[in-house]
């Protein structure tokens, strides 16, 4: 489902160029579950944004779903991020002014549904991640775990085939944590690939497969049995 194939992604900085990625090679079956895992500055985020489609490399190929998309307009990878691919981030990233069920809606209005039809299936994907009782609340009401849920619920309203999730459990205390490693445990169970991104040995033990990167290349790949 993801191939990266030599994938180099590099910043310049001034005169220097910043080699965030350097050779990368990787596939990612469907229904897989994969940490990826690296010290701060070793291309982690660079590695999720070229798989999320927000970024291109320097060179190599991606393809995605059988399609290469690392020669696509924005346009077109914007298309495949919003058919494909749920996003979950540190900072959760929630709108404050709206309510959790307004935030998970929010796709949704972008993909022009009635209101009704919204409401229902945000209700839902709030629903999957143990938030029924709070729909109504602001973020500023909720803990930092369940404003984190109500992110993830946003990520899967759309039911796309990947969740790609950079630190989710960064900025959060262990048990919150643990919680939303639950949750994705389960999407994972119930057939979504998810890739997750940490710096974390514990949180990357949870997965099935922990891929090791550092100064923009895989050191280290295995299975967890
Ligand atoms: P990680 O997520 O593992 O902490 P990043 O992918 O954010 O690592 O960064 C990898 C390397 O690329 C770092 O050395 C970082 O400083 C550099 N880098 C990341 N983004 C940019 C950018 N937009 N411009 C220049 N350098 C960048
Ligand atoms: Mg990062």
């Amino acid at each position: 489902m993801i191939e990266l194939n030599d994938i180099f992604k590099i910043y310049k900085v001034g005169e220097i160029d910043v080699y965030a990625l350097n050779g990368v090679n990787l596939k990612i079956d469907a229904h897989e579950f994969v940490a990826i895992i690296g010290p701060s500055g070793s291309g982690k985020s660079t590695l999720m944004n070229i798989m999320g489609c927000l970024d291109v490399p320097t060179s190599g190929k991606y393809i995605l779903d059988g399609k290469e998309v690392s020669c696509l307009s924005d346009n077109q990878l914007a298309e495949i991020r919003n058919s494909k691919i749920g996003f979950v981030f540190q900072q959760f990233n929630l709108i404050p002014q709206l309510t959790a069920l307004e935030n998970v809606e929010l796709p949704l209005i972008y993909k022009g549904m009635s209101a009704s039809k919204r409401h229902k299936i945000a209700k839902e994907a709030l629903e999957r991640v143990g938030l029924s009782d709070r729909i109504n609340h602001r973020p500023r009401q909720l803990s930092g775990g369940q404003q984190q849920r109500v992110a993830i619920a946003r990520a899967i309203v759309t039911n796309p085939s990947i969740i790609l999730a950079d630190e989710p459990t960064g900025n959060l205390d262990s048990k919150s944590g643990e919680e939303i490693m639950q949750i994705f445990k389960q999407l994972h169970n119930q057939g979504c690939t998810v890739v997750l991104i940490t710096h974390d040995n514990h949180i990357a033990s949870q997965a099935k497969r922990i891929v090791r990167i550092h100064d923009g290349k895989i050191i280290e790949d295995r299975k967890i049995a």
